[in-house]
């Protein structure tokens, strides 16, 4: 899928979308689930093409072979390890089980996950570029009603552009995301994060390296402003380490980058035993993943606004039909299942290739 705008981060720039498209057949019914590892490795170490493989050649031949052994979906998806190497591809077949079983049973997997909110505020990423051009983008996204920005940083292209969008749109909601392009020894850097701490900003998002626990715990002590780590959330054992070491006052949940709905879940329980709210994160999910991801922001905990935005922000046609803003919140999907149709026709013209696995 060709994104409607290209978004540049500190770390590289996304043009094309490419989406793994699971169809599952279980005793049940049919589902559907979508892979949103990204087109390369470069920010969650698997990429949409590593993850083809890891499905193909173990996760799908396993479930093949052990299906019959299953007695419900909680114990196929329990079988999936929420550890493993791909949990990218592993969420792609979990939410195509998910999505199979609950269609069958009636039930929203909102309702399955006994979420407290029937819609969540969206929010909208708005990439690295020009001063002028990054308020153009932050003014298209206002006049759509989306009250929540989230500003791409990274060193020397910071303070004059939150500047900006502070002085234009006071009341807006924002969030900067560094992709951790910032470094604590760094004097300029410091001073950059500091000069930042002055604008009312709902959160700093990510600021230095992944691994970097200690420096995020400084900033931790040394800024007002709510540091929300992503990046360094790379699976639940990380998020334990986090949360020990003090490194954050907010987390970023990604579903597709923990290993799906139930791993998603489980931080977010890890996250209110510490206190510690959650945004829900957005990988440009198409379709079938931004249901789940909404599903999953919708729970109690997700208290700092998160990226979902309406479909239309990246796809000019969505692979399902296509999440709409209402007020500035998007509404949580309802219907069976992960609660939207996949369109064929547009899945139909945008496939390069497909593969049918059987049981043996
Ligand atoms: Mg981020």
């Amino acid at each position: 899928m060709t994104l409607v705008a290209p978004v540049a981060t500190a770390k590289e720039r996304h043009v094309r979308r490419p989406i793994l498209l699971l169809r599952v057949t279980t005793d049940e019914g049919v589902g559907y689930g979508e892979c949103d590892a990204l087109e390369t490795t470069r920010y969650a170490g698997e990429s949409i093409d590593t993850a083809e493989v890891t499905l193909a050649q173990s996760i799908i031949p396993d479930l093949l072979k052990r299906g019959a052994e299953y007695s419900s979906l909680e114990e196929a998806v329990g079988s999936l390890s929420t550890q493993g190497a791909a949990p990218m591809a592993t969420s792609a077949i979990e939410m195509a089980l998910m999505d199979a079983a609950l269609r069958a049973r009636g039930r929203s997997l909102a309702t399955y996950l006994e979420v407290s909110r029937v819609a969540i505020p969206a929010g909208a990423t708005v990439g690295i570029g020009p001063v002028r051009d990054v308020l153009a983008a932050v003014n298209d996204v206002v006049a759509s009603g989306i009250r929540r920005i989230k500003l791409k940083i990274a060193p020397d292209v910071d303070v004059v552009a939150v500047r900006t969008i502070r002085d234009h749109c006071p009341d807006v909601e924002i969030v900067v995301d560094a992709n951790g392009s910032y470094t604590i020894s760094d004097p300029s850097h410091r001073a950059a994060l500091r000069a930042l701490d002055d604008f009312g900003l709902s959160a700093i998002e990510q600021p230095l390296s992944a691994e970097d626990l200690d420096g995020h715990a400084q900033l931790v002590k040394e800024l007002r402003t709510r540091i929300l780590l992503d990046e360094s959330i790379a699976n639940l054992d990380r998020l334990d380490r986090v949360l020990d070491a003090g490194a954050c006052t907010a987390v970023c949940v990604k579903p597709a980058r923990l290993g799906g709905i139930f791993a998603a879940r489980k931080a977010r329980d890890r996250c209110l035993a510490a206190g510690v709210p959650c945004a829900i994160g957005g990988l440009f999910e198409a379709g079938l993943g931004r249901a789940a991801a909404i599903a999953v922001g919708a729970l109690d905990g997700f208290d700092v606004a998160g990226d979902l935005g309406p479909s239309s922000r990246y796809f000019r046609d969505d692979i399902t039909t296509p999440h709409k803003l209402f007020q500035g919140m998007l509404p949580v999907p309802m219907r069976p299942g992960l609660g939207v149709d996949v369109r064929q026709d547009i899945v139909d013209a945008l496939t390069a290739r497909s593969h049918q696995f059987l049981p043996s």
